[in-house]
C-alpha cells in the first residue's frame, strides 16, 4: 500500500465528544422515535406508555481504595427497563458519560433489541462513571467486584433476575470478576449461578463466539440485505458486498470485529476513525495490519499506510462510501453532520449512533439504517445462547456431536457424494452452532423489519419499532399487566 499524506496536529479533540448541538438527551431520543413510530399502531396510550417507562432504575456509590491508600467514591447505576420476560439483560459501561438518562436510554433499547430478534428477556443497562485509564487494573477489579456486591444486595443481579455483559469499556474480564464474586456469595445456593453475567471468557462459562458475536451480526445483518435482489430493488441498492466500499468509526469491541468481517468479505474499507485519530485510504485499508497497529499504539498517528488524520477524526463519517458503521458512541450522526453524509447505507453498530433530527434528514437523502435494536443485537443473541448454556450445564453440540458426524459420514457412504475429507468430519463444533444459529435467528429479525418497511411504505427505523412495540404489546395483552 502506498504511503499517503499525514496530518499531524498537536492539539486533539477532547476524548469522547461528540457535537450534537441543541439536541435532546439520549433518553429523549429514544422516547422521540418510540412516539413517532407508534402513532400509527392499534395500541392504547396506557398500554404504550407501560412499555416505554422504565421500570425500576437504582443509583448508588461505590467506595474504591486507591493503590496509593486514598479513598474514592465512585457513582454507578443500573436501569431494569422492562419485565415482560424475565430475567432483564443488559451490558455494563465503564465511562465518564454514564448517567441516569444514558443508562434508562439504553437500558430501553435493550428491551426494544431482545423483542425485536425473539430474545426472551427484558432490557436492562448498567454502569460506572469512570475514566478507566486512569486506574490501574487491581483498582477496576476492585471496583468490578464491589459493583457486583451492590447489584446483589439489592437484587439486581442473578440468573433469574437480571443478567449483565460487556459494553463500552468492559470485557470479557469484568465479566469473570463479576461472576466469581456472585459466586462467592451465593454459588453454593444456585446452581445456574454462572448464568448471572454473560460475554465470560470460555473458561468461566462462556461461550465461543461471544466476543465477536456483535461485530458479525453487523456483517451477517448488512450482508443479508445485500445479497436479497427483493430489497435491494425495494430500497433502491446495488446488490453485493465485495464490490462495496466502507467506513467504520471506533474500533473497540464491535467495530474492529465488524471491520474483520467486512474486510474477509471482500469490502474495501477506506476509513476507520478512533476518538484520537482517523485513517484512510482509498484503495483500502488492510484491516489485520491495522488492528495490529491500534492494538500497540492505540493511536493511528504514526500509520505509514494510509492518510492519518489526527485533528477532527470524526470528519470520516461524512467522506463518500457505501456502508458506513458507526459502532463508537451515540449521537455520532447528528444535525450538524447529516446533511454531509454520503453514505447508501447506515449499519449501526452502535446503539443509538443517530438523533431523531439527523433520522429526518437521512431520511430525505434517501440513506438506508440498519437499526441499532436490530444490527447491534448479535451480542445480545449470542448472550441469550451462553445463558442457555449455563443454565444446561453443557456445551452447545456436545450431546449430538459424535452423532451428527456419524450421520454425516453414512450419508456421504450411501449417496457416494465426494466431500472433501468427509472422513474427518468430527461434528460441529459449539463455534459452528452459534455462528449458524446467530445468522438465523437476526436475518429472520432483518426479514421482519425489511418486511414491514416495504409493506407498510415506512422506513427501517419506525419499521424496526413497529415490530417491537406490537411484539411486546401482545406480551402484556395476553399476561395483563402484573409481570
Ligand atoms: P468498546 O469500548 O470496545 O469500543 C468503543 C470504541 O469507540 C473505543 O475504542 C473508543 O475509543 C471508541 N470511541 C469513543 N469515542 C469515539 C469517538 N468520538 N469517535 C470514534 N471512536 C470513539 O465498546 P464496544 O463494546 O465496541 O461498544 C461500542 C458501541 O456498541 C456502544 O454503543 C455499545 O453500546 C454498542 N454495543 C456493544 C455491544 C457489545 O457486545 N460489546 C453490543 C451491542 C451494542
Amino acid at each position: 500500500m502506498q504511503a499517503l499524506k499525514t496530518i499531524t496536529r498537536a492539539r486533539m479533540i477532547r476524548p469522547f465528544a461528540i457535537p450534537a448541538p441543541d439536541e435532546p438527551a439520549f433518553l429523549e431520543q429514544v422516547m422521540m422515535f418510540f412516539n413517532d413510530a407508534s402513532k400509527g399502531l392499534k395500541i392504547g396510550a396506557d398500554t404504550l406508555e407501560l412499555i416505554k417507562t422504565p421500570k425500576t432504575t437504582i443509583k448508588f456509590s461505590i467506595p474504591l481504595r486507591r493503590d496509593n491508600g486514598s479513598l474514592e467514591c465512585l457513582t454507578a447505576y443500573r436501569c431494569q427497563h422492562s419485565y415482560h420476560r424475565m430475567p432483564c439483560k443488559g451490558g455494563i459501561r465503564y465511562a465518564m458519560d454514564v448517567d441516569l438518562n444514558e443508562v434508562e436510554a439504553l437500558a430501553a433499547l435493550m428491551t426494544y433489541k431482545t423483542a425485536c430478534c425473539d430474545v426472551p428477556f427484558g432490557g436492562a443497562k448498567g454502569g460506572i462513571k469512570i475514566d478507566v485509564k486512569k486506574y490501574s487494573e487491581a483498582e477496576i477489579e476492585r471496583v468490578t467486584r464491589r459493583y457486583t456486591i451492590e447489584l446483589a444486595k439489592k437484587g439486581f443481579i442473578g440468573p433469574s433476575v437480571d443478567v449483565p455483559a460487556p459494553d463500552m469499556g468492559t470485557s470479557g474480564k469484568h465479566m469473570a470478576w463479576m461472576k466469581d464474586t456472585f459466586q462467592v456469595l451465593y454459588g453454593d445456593k444456585e446452581i445456574n449461578s454462572a448464568g448471572c453475567v454473560t460475554g465470560k471468557p470460555l473458561s468461566q462459562g462462556g461461550i465461543d463466539g461471544r466476543p465477536e458475536a456483535t461485530g458479525l451480526g453487523v456483517f451477517y445483518t448488512t450482508r443479508h440485505l445485500l445479497n436479497s435482489t427483493k430489497y435491494c430493488e425495494a430500497f433502491g441498492l446495488e446488490k453485493g458486498l465485495n464490490n462495496k466500499t466502507a467506513i467504520i468509526q471506533g474500533f473497540g469491541n464491535v467495530g474492529s470485529w465488524a471491520a474483520k468481517f467486512f474486510y474477509d468479505a471482500g469490502t474495501t474499507i477506506l476509513g476507520v476513525t478512533e476518538w484520537n485519530s482517523a485513517v484512510y485510504n482509498k484503495n483500502g485499508l488492510n484491516i489485520p495490519e491495522l488492528l495490529a497497529y491500534w492494538g500497540k499504539n492505540k493511536t493511528f498517528k504514526g500509520y505509514e499506510n494510509a492518510e492519518v488524520i489526527l485533528e477532527n477524526p470524526m470528519c470520516l463519517l461524512t467522506r463518500e462510501c457505501d456502508i458506513l458503521v458507526p459502532s463508537a458512541i451515540e449521537k455520532s450522526i447528528n444535525k450538524g453532520n447529516a446533511k454531509d453524509l454520503k453514505c447508501k447505507i447506515i449499519s449501526e453498530g452502535a446503539n443509538g449512533p443517530t438523533t431523531f433530527d439527523a433520522q429526518k434528514i437521512i431520511d430525505e437523502k434517501n440513506i438506508l439504517v440498519i437499526p441499532d435494536m436490530l444490527c447491534n443485537a448479535g451480542g445480545v443473541i449470542v448472550s441469550y445462547f451462553e445463558w442457555l448454556k449455563n443454565i444446561e450445564h453443557v456445551r452447545l453440540g456436545r450431546l449430538i456431536k459424535g452423532w451428527e458426524a456419524k450421520k454425516y459420514k453414512e450419508i456421504i457412504a450411501v449417496t457416494g457424494a465426494k466431500v472433501k475429507n468427509a472422513d474427518q468430519f468430527k461434528g460441529p463444533t459449539e463455534k459452528d452452532i452459534v455462528y449458524t444459529a446467530l445468522e438465523e435467528v437476526i436475518c429472520s429479525a432483518a426479514d421482519d423489519v425489511f418486511n414491514y418497511a416495504i409493506n407498510n411504505k415506512t422506513t427501517t427505523r419506525k419499521a424496526a419499532y413497529c415490530v417491537t412495540i406490537n411484539k411486546i404489546a401482545q406480551v402484556y395483552k395476553d399476561a395483563g399487566i402484573t409481570i
